[in-house]
């Protein structure tokens, strides 16, 4: 375990909830069936990990745990704990009824070294319907001191069934300001670590993800550099030499234009980038969008990219002309 790891106290931010949760925990109480929902990238494996290790954790007092340290705590992190019980292949697309019904008997003997077990079913989505019918019995009168605790980015596709059988808790997004101290405390500088929580709507995973990503990074600057500054029919030439090497990129230049338009409309501009249009306010940026989103249509529709980029660009320069005339 590094010391960039969440823990659990990361988490009491992330929702009432959650931060509810928690505290019964503190108090020694936990439910019998956790739900947890959130999109991907939010921490929903981390979260689970932590409240296993909190189950399963040596230490004497509940406020304590989990300690992070104890042998039970570390063989939770490692995979290894044996009153922690989890599908054999973790990664596999889909779960199939047998691998459930080997962990359900695996609950007929009793916790190995700790007083209690936990069942942990990350992306739960991925049990088959069948699969999730054999947890019923188990969820409603499931063996004492046995927890389940279950993740999924995808609520609609766990069972109505289960999920009126379990206590759902969803992570929120994490504010900006807590975004950017959780990277840099993993090691991003702070321009990069700002950067990097700006364009992932709360998500660490994703702002880790982003942070690491070159091409991201490349063709955003270049986002800023040509079309973001155009401002004459002239200009359109020199801005499409500069593009001409985007080649298999260029749809993913134009996602990143669109992403940007839509931060800049929300406030979230760049720190240290800027759209030059004069009074770029966002109904003007929502106009400039739906160009992208047409020049993206005529990408999926296998228009090529020279002919997409010179619509897009003229198009951009007629609408902000539009405004300096205005
Ligand atoms: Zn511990």
């Amino acid at each position: 375990m590094s010391n960039s790891d969440p823990v659990l106290t990361d988490f009491e931010a992330r929702g009432s909830s959650i931060a509810a949760l928690i505290r019964e925990l503190r108090r020694g109480v936990f439910p019998g069936c956790v739900l947890i929902c959130g999109g991907p990238g939010m921490g929903k494996s981390a979260l689970a990990e932590q409240l296993a290790q909190a189950l399963l954790c040596e230490a004497p007092a509940p406020e304590q745990r989990p300690c992070g340290q104890c042998k039970g705590c570390k063989r939770v992190h490692d995979g290894t704990h044996p009153d922690l019980l989890t599908p054999a292949e973790t990664k596999k697309k889909s779960i199939g009824v047998e691998e459930i019904r080997g962990i359900l008997s695996a609950l007929q003997s009793h916790a190995l070294e700790s007083d209690r077990r936990v069942v942990l079913l990350d992306d739960a989505d991925r049990l088959t319907p069948q699969a999730q019918n054999s947890l019923l019995k188990n969820l409603e009168e499931h063996p004492p001191e046995t927890h389940f605790i279950l993740t999924t980015a995808y609520e609609t596709r766990i069972l109505n069934t289960i999920r009126s059988r379990v206590i759902t808790v969803r992570l929120a997004p994490m504010a900006q300001e807590a975004l950017t101290n959780w990277l840099q405390g993993r090691g991003l500088d702070e321009y990069a670590a700002r950067e990097s929580a700006r364009l992932s709507d709360g998500s660490p995973g994703l702002a880790l993800t982003l942070s690491a990503d070159e091409t991201d990074r490349s063709l955003r600057t270049l986002a800023y550099d040509t079309v973001f500054q155009l401002a004459e029919e002239e200009e359109i030439p020199g801005v499409e030499y500069k593009l001409k090497d985007l080649k298999d990129d260029f749809d993913r230049f134009l996602s990143i234009l669109e992403r940007e338009l839509r931060l800049c409309m929300r406030g979230l501009d760049s720190p240290d980038m800027s759209i030059a249009w004069p009074e770029a306010y966002p109904a003007r940026l929502a106009r400039v969008l739906a160009l992208v989103i047409e020049a993206e249509q005529q990408r999926a529709s296998n228009v090529n990219t020279q002919a997409v980029l010179n619509v897009l660009l003229q198009t951009i320069v007629e609408e902000t002309k539009k405004w300096r005339s205005s």
